[in-house]
């Protein structure tokens, strides 16, 4: 099978934001080799994350602190529903883990679940009995050993609910805190993704050309605009935030005229969404293009109505 071209759709913070069939019509225009959720399906919305379970393409789901929003601890008498969430999903969830697709020379590596961004872990108990990991420092480590061993001829990801400090700390940095009326932000990162990613780095073991996270979402709180949702680093890997929020919007009018032009509906007839995705092009192991893209539902039509380039290479 040719690989030399990979397409992943990258789909942000659903927060109850889904519908099977209608993101399903959306995917199927999309055509993606492969797709990332990154997490927060809802407050723990078993029924989201079972439809997301059953999208017919391949896919890596790291899931989000909202998606523990009440189960604090592992519970040994019965399900609870990050036990049900995690059953759904296998090993496409793959926090602390690697899912290598050798079809399209792609791998995985997931960090950690459940994360709400900055210094401490997000629930610890969980972390601690489910994965083994007690501190910031075991998580690194977990990390990094689920990179190591990445097949060497595949493109790696990291794929993280949360992206990694030492991005910026302003308010629209990639990670910044934009909730706090006083002060200027703050570093909202992970730190225990960004030290896995150095000891990666630092050692030469695997390189890292994309790393994809959410949580932070690009609307600011307050109205102060939106985030920046892409830094290209120094070493040239690729930090995209997914998290465009809400991803799902009833076509108002602005929608429906562009919608039109190559549509003979009447408006009458158009009651459909548009829904956000963002777009990762690879080409022979190399990003060349990445764009935030809302696609269009209208019953069994699709089409492509906004699309913001956020990097491209020729
Ligand atoms: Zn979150």
């Amino acid at each position: 099978m040719a690989s030399s071209s990979v397409r992943i759709v990258i789909v942000g913070d659903v927060h109850d934001c889904w519908n099977f069939e209608q993101d399903s019509k959306a995917l199927q225009f999309l055509q993606p080799d492969l797709v990332l959720f990154t997490g927060d399906f809802g407050e723990e919305n078993l029924e989201v994350v079972r439809s997301v379970a059953n999208v017919e393409f391949a896919k890596a789901v790291i899931l989000g602190n909202h998606d523990s929003w009440f189960t604090k601890k592992f519970s040994e008498s019965e399900k609870d529903k990050v036990q049900l969430q995690l059953e759904c999903l296998g090993k496409e969830h793959v926090a602390y883990q690697r899912l290598d697709l050798p079809l399209i020379k792609v791998s995985v590596v997931g960090g950690r679940p459940f994360s709400c961004g900055g210094t401490s872990l997000f629930r610890k108990k969980l972390l601690s009995a489910r994965y083994g990991v007690k501190d910031m420092d075991e998580s690194a480590k977990r990390i990094q050993k689920a990179a190591l061993g990445t097949p060497e001829n595949h493109f790696l990801i990291l794929l993280a609910h949360n992206g990694p400090t030492g991005l910026g700390s302003g308010l629209n940095d990639i990670c910044g805190k934009d909730w706090e009326f006083k002060g200027d932000g703050g570093d909202h990162g992970d730190p225990d993704l960004a030290c896995a990613i150095s000891l990666l780095k630092e050692n030469n073991e695997v390189s890292i050309p994309l790393v994809v996270f959410g949580h932070m979402h690009k609307e600011l709180a307050h109205g102060n605009g939106f985030r920046k949702m892409i830094v290209v680093g120094a070493d040239n890997t690729i930090y995209l935030n997914g998290a465009i929020v809400p991803r799902v919007k009833s076509l108002d009018d602005g929608n429906k005229r562009s919608l039109d032009n190559e549509s003979p509906l009447s408006s009458l007839e158009i009651k459909g969404t548009a829904r956000a995705f963002t777009l990762v092009e690879l080409s022979e192991g190399r990003v060349t293009k990445v764009a935030e893209s809302w696609v269009a539902v209208v019953e069994d039509r699709t089409t492509l109505i906004e699309e913001y380039v956020l990097f491209e290479r020729n």
